[in-house]
């Protein structure tokens, strides 16, 4: 994939990169190495200093960043101000917390005793650099909820971004730069996908973190076990959306459209599949393709769009191969099922699909297997929880998973039976910096965020006084 900036909302190439070559890639390896060396002795006073500046400039500078983000990926710019927001806010968060999520441990004393030891305690230090391979739909976020935690941690970061977002990828590294971090503390690296491995294999980097497709982690994954090296991914999803009898059926609704159709539908943990109680199916379906339908579709510069375009014109065909799949097979097409036909204005060479709801789907179509990446809902009728759950956790991903219910038992059962890394009742999953995030199955695994986040590229290390 050339590394460049292509609007996605008419299809134009605006600006294209040379990868780096393989001295130059050394060269900031080796930077990243010296840097750790320092940077993991600073005090956390020190570090929450640097990470509330870089905060404090993603502040100033978050309508630039958001038009940039707009213009390589397509979200809606409403939404790419606010991811601009989120990334400052949890860099403050990290910025405040971290001293305390990493403070020692002491375990009880009478362990301590019977272990032969005068005194005892466990300290989390930090690992090295860390390489963070990242996808472009959160294009910020994505990589902010690696490096804020890394660098609190006294770790530092070699980003190897998505290659159709590098004026973001760049714009991070100069971010880190201008808060003050010391040249090497945060880098990012203009590379191809076929690079990754040679990084990863060098000795100076000692972990990696990836968040993308299934493919791309098990990739990464597999040099890394050659290595033993830590990886913690973060790959895809196919979250369930279950109404049960007892939800605020319009509720469920009006927040389903939001869950599906977020980010034009590119989020890992979007809900994808929409599960539905035979009692409440009929109103919910209406409700839900009457939102759907009424979506505004359009330029994601305009702040009255609610739906861009797709970030490649790969990716659109690949949802509309699943969708056509489908259809042949006889799901029913409740609203879209296509391309939009009123865009002009050159956004008619942009890769838009209209928010669609299907229904009909058997397991011998790849839509109920496979995740949907875009504003494409699937919509199953079910009879009671058993069969709801049973479909629910029918996917080889588990990332997350919404109920909607008023009924405790039936949340007790959700909780204690769903295969996914969260359950999130009565509203849509939503990341935030205090709450561990990932997934389990084919989703990954390891978690961002949260004390979980931050100790997983630590080294825990037992300190035992005779
Ligand atoms: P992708 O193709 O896997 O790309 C993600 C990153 O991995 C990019 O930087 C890409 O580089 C790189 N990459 C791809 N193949 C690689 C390989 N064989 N070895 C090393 N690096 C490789 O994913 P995407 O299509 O951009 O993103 C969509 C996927 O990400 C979806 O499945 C989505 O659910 C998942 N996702 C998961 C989360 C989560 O938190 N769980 C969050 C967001 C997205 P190039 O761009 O250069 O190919």
């Amino acid at each position: 994939m050339p590394i460049a900036t292509v609007n996605p909302a008419n299809g134009e190439t605006l600006r294209t990169f040379d990868a780096l070559d393989e001295q130059e890639i050394d060269r900031r390896i080796s930077a990243a190495h010296r840097a750790f060396r320092v940077h993991r002795t600073t005090g956390f006073a020190e570090r929450a200093r640097l990470l509330n500046r870089a905060a404090d400039l993603l502040d100033e500078d978050r309508e630039d960043i958001a038009r940039t983000m707009t213009l390589e990926m397509g979200k809606p710019l409403g939404a790419a101000r606010a991811e601009a927001a989120k990334c400052a806010k949890a860099m403050r968060w990290y910025a405040a917390h971290a001293e305390h999520l990493l403070a020692d441990e002491y375990p009880d004393e009478a362990d301590v005793k019977d272990s032969g030891a005068a005194r005892a305690c466990v300290r989390y230090r930090p690992l090295g650099p860390v390489l963070a391979v990242m996808p472009w739909n959160f294009p910020l976020w994505q990589v902010m909820r690696f490096a804020a935690p890394a660098l609190m941690a006294g770790n530092t970061g070699l980003l190897k971004h998505a290659s159709n977002v590098p004026q973001t990828a760049l714009y991070l590294e100069d971010l880190f730069s201008r808060a003050g971090y010391p040249e090497g503390c945060f880098q990012t690296l203009l590379i191809g996908s076929g690079a990754v491995e040679a990084v990863l294999r060098d000795p100076r980097v000692v972990a990696a973190t990836l968040t993308g497709s299934e493919p791309a982690g098990r990739s990464v994954a597999s040099v890394a076990g050659d290595e033993i090296k830590k990886t913690v991914l973060e790959l895809g999803g196919s979250d369930p959306f279950l109404v049960l009898p007892s939800a605020d059926v319009a509720g469920a609704a009006r927040t389903a459209v939001t869950a599906r159709t977020q980010n034009n539908g590119q989020s890992c943990i979007a809900a994808k599949r929409f599960i539905v109680h035979t009692d409440v199916y009929d109103e919910f379906a209406e409700r839900f393709t009457a939102g759907m339908r009424a979506l505004t579709v359009g330029d994601p510069m305009e702040d009255s769009t609610e739906v861009g375009p797709l970030s490649s014109e790969r990716g659109r065909a690949d949802l509309e191969e699943l969708v056509d799949d489908a259809v042949r097979r006889g799901a029913t097409v409740l609203c879209g099922g296509g391309r939009p036909e009123h865009l002009d204005g050159g956004l008619e060479r942009g890769w838009f699909y209209t928010p669609t709801v299907l229904t009909g789907i058997t397991p011998a179509m790849r839509i109920h297997r496979e995740e949907t990446f875009g504003p494409v809902a699937t919509l199953y009728r079910v009879t009671g929880l058993d069969e709801a759950v049973e479909l629910a956790n029918d996917t080889s991903f588990g990332l997350s998973s919404n109920v909607w219910t008023r009924d405790e038992e039936e949340m007790d059962r959700c909780v204690r039976d769903l295969e996914a890394g969260g359950v999130f009742f009565n509203g849509m999953t939503a990341s935030h910096p205090a709450l561990p995030f990932g997934g389990v199955k084919r989703s990954g695994y390891g978690r961002e965020l949260a004390d979980h986040g931050i100790r997983e590229f630590c080294n825990t290390t037992t300190v035992w006084y005779g």
